[in-house]
């Protein structure tokens, strides 16, 4: 299985135009990458641009959600759903961001029902647990993360869950530009693995161009969540490339 590098843009940026010039940037700097799987999620917004900018044939790069909401259609102002996603074009779609967690409330249950409904709606969900900082200090990491996968993916059938991807992102990590080191991430990897056999596991949390090949050569992880790196398409494309000569 390729490596699978994820670009999660979050609320950024403000503009169309801005949109149209890091996919552009990404686009014209993608041309040899053969060995990793790239996919970006943009706001909600711009998806619809995106499906005019990649044509199927030139889609080398495929297209995510960072949310969707569990019901299929129906009266849920605001809400988008899995089979809508779907419909446009998108494969994969990010389920339990830590910053949802904590800005919009979203429970461990709220992202067992968007687990289940992407699941059956075919779309690949990429899930996110982490731990925060206290916890680390006060030893309870493989505690939180054994919950959070536990509650996020009660009652779902094995079958389904074969397409589940999940991210390892430590709160504290996210946005400070302290990652977590390599060897320590290898350590919650091999945590992970006894539960996720056959899934995807990747990390995500301040990586960056010098980091990034570390987490999967030296720690073992099979991708890369980027945040802030993914918006400047000339080091999100360098971090791709160092991925894909490695
Ligand atoms: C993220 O948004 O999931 C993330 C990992 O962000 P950053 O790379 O900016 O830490």
């Amino acid at each position: 299985m390729k490596p699978l590098i994820v670009a999660n843009w979050k609320c950024n940026p403000t503009t169309l135009d801005e949109a149209r010039e890091i996919l552009n940037g990404v686009k014209e700097r993608m041309r040899d990458i053969e060995k990793v799987e790239v996919i970006i999620c943009p706001p909600f917004l711009y998806l619809s641009y995106w499906v005019e900018f990649f044509t199927k044939k030139e889609q080398k790069i495929k297209l995510g959600a960072q949310d969707c909401f569990w019901a299929k259609k129906g009266a849920f102002t605001g809400e988008i759903s899995p089979k809508q996603l779907l419909n446009f074009g998108c494969e994969y779609v990010i389920i339990g961001h830590s910053e949802r967690r904590k800005y919009l409330g979203e429970t461990d249950e709220m992202i067992n029902k968007k687990i289940k409904a992407t699941l059956k709606a075919k779309l690949v969900p990429i899930l996110c647990i982490g731990e925060t900082e206290k916890e680390k200090k006060t030893g309870k990491t493989f505690e939180v993360l054994k919950n959070q996968l536990k509650k996020a993916l009660i009652n779902s059938s094995t079958h389904q869950l074969i397409n589940l991807i999940v991210a390892y992102e430590p709160l504290w990590a996210i946005g400070t530009g302290k990652p977590c080191h390599p060897s320590e991430a290898k350590k919650i990897l091999l945590f992970l693995r006894k539960f996720l056999k056959k899934n995807q596991i990747l990390y995500g949390g301040s990586v960056n161009l010098k980091n990034a090949v570390n987490y999967l050569k030296e720690a073992g992880f099979d991708g890369l969540l980027v945040g802030g790196a993914s918006l400047n398409p000339k080091e999100f494309v360098k971090i791709v490339k160092n991925v894909n000569g490695s």
